[in-house]
This record gives structure tokens, C-alpha cells and sequence, in this order.
């Protein structure tokens, strides 16, 4: 589940979509302005131009940005997509089928690469081709990574340069797996082994010997992925699953919001 949507099923766009969120009725790539979320819809218009949306063997997902005539450019959707790790918004991906958008899977951009393609006119112009992961392996992936480096100073220098590599400023800060790590890493040792929602050493130790804590995106309904270190607060397991099942989640989610200024000076 992400954003109340289920892997598989399939949703319609003007009720389910727009009837919730807002945001643009037309074209492929929706960023409602008053939600942290991007979402992306993948179909068979490229194909009658020549090129497709695609799955790596590696589970990379590569997806056309928008832009009918000409060259592509890292402007509105295109922009949404790069930066909606820096920006604390979910990427959902969706795929047009007869009987309306079928959720596929909640996504993190990785990276991006120009490719030459027919534009709608048939001729050929640089597209962008953006490529995405899935959360959860991204999730699954970092679990396994060992923490870095002891130095809380450069942790939180590394954690903050792999929040901000968004396309405009750097291209080459690492993978979508280092740098989620980094975040994880900076915002664990920030914490100093205790819960940063109820101040409460964490319940035991990694096997690595680094207490437990779980990174918790305030902004985002989902956990997982690069973001902002101002955005991500290091809870005990408990809090964790106060903040998604509670009934006082979002009211919880809020009050750890309002701390983080304290926390994280800026
Ligand atoms: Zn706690």
C-alpha cells in the first residue's frame, strides 16, 4: 500500500486520482500542489512513436519523461520526477490499462540519461529517460549495508549532498543505495542510540552493534529513499508504528515535525 493505493489494482484516474489530490487532468506525469507526491502513468503512446517505457533485468524501471515536439527538457513533470527526493515527495507509477490505471508500484528516482527519440512530429530529438527504482528494494538493499563512517560531522555532510542531488546540481553522488544509506547512517548516529520521538534508548543492538533505530520520513507517507535529513527522524520501533497505525499517527507525525527543529538546527 502507498497513499491508500494497492499494488495490482486498478483505480480511475478522475475520481481516485483527482478526486483526492488534485492536481493536472491531462498528460502523463500528475504533481498536486498541495500533496507531496508525484505521479507517473505508463501507457502505449510511446510505442506508436517508436520507443516504450521498460524494465531492466537489474529492476530498474526506465521511464520517457514528457515533451511532445522537440528536445525534452528537466522542466515541470520532468523536473517533479528528479527532484522528488529533495522535494519529500512519494513517485507512484501507474499503467494505463483498459479498464482505467492500475497501481504498479511506489518508485525513487536513481538517475536519468538523454536518448535519442522520435518526438511526436516522427522527428528524432534527445528524450529524457529517467531511471527509477523500486522502494522497497531500495529498502530491503540498504538493511544489508553497513554503516560508513563513525564521524557524525561527515556523516551529516555526506547525508545532506545525497539529499540535494537532484539533476540541477550533481549527477554523480552515488547511487540511490549510497545515498539512502548516507541518510540513514547521519540521521541513526544524529540520534545517539535513543529514540528521537520519546527520547528512549533503542530496544537493542544490530548485529554491527549500532543501536536499532528505523529512519522515519516525516513528509512522506512511505519510508525509504534519499531525503532531506530535516525530514527523517530516527524512532524506536514502537513510535514507528505509532505514526503509520495509530490513531493519533498524523497528530504523532506532526508533533515530530515541530521537534525537528530542534533536533536538526537550520
Ligand atoms: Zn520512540
Amino acid at each position: 500500500m502507498s497513499w491508500g493505493f494497492e499494488r495490482g489494482r486498478v483505480y480511475n484516474r478522475r475520481a481516485d486520482i483527482h478526486g483526492r489530490f488534485g492536481g493536472q487532468q491531462q498528460g502523463g506525469i500528475i504533481t498536486p500542489s498541495k500533496h507531496k507526491l508525484v505521479i507517473i502513468i505508463t501507457g502505449e503512446e510511446g510505442l506508436a512513436h517508436g520507443y516504450a517505457d521498460r524494465l531492466r533485468p537489474d529492476g530498474v524501471f526506465e521511464y520517457f519523461g514528457e515533451g511532445q515536439v522537440g528536445h525534452m527538457t528537466m522542466q515541470r513533470g520532468n523536473a517533479a520526477i528528479a527532484s522528488h527526493s529533495a522535494d519529500g515527495a512519494s513517485l507512484l507509477l501507474f499503467r494505463k490499462t483498459r479498464s482505467g490505471l492500475r497501481f504498479e508500484d511506489e518508485y525513487v528516482y536513481e538517475a536519468h540519461h538523454l536518448e535519442p527519440a522520435p518526438d511526436r512530429l516522427g522527428n528524432m530529438r534527445d528524450a529524457i529517460v529517467f531511471e527509477l527504482r523500486p522502494v522497497a528494494a531500495v529498502v530491503e538493499k540498504i538493511e544489508e549495508m553497513t554503516p560508513t563512517s563513525p564521524d557524525l560531522s561527515e556523516l551529516r555532510k555526506r547525508a545532506f549532498a545525497a539529499a540535494n542531488a537532484t539533476p540541477a546540481k550533481s549527477m554523480s553522488t552515488g547511487s540511490v543505495f549510497e545515498r539512502s544509506r548516507d541518510v540513514r547512517d547521519y540521521v541513526v548516529a544524529r540520534a545517539k542510540g535513543h529514540c528521537e520521538g520519546c527520547s528512549q534508548p533503542a530496544p537493542f543492538l544490530r548485529a554491527n552493534g549500532v543501536p536499532y533505530l528505523e529512519p522515519h520520513h516525516i513528509r512522506r507517507l512511505t519510508d525509504g529513499g534519499p531525503d532531506d535529513p530535516r525530514f527523517v527522524i530516527a524512532l524506536c520501533p514502537n513510535c514507528h508504528r505509532r505514526v503509520h497505525s495509530g490513531s493519533d499517527g498524523a497528530e504523532y507525525n506532526g508533533k515530530l515535525l515541530l521537534s525537528m527543529s530542534s533536533i536538526e538546527d537550520y
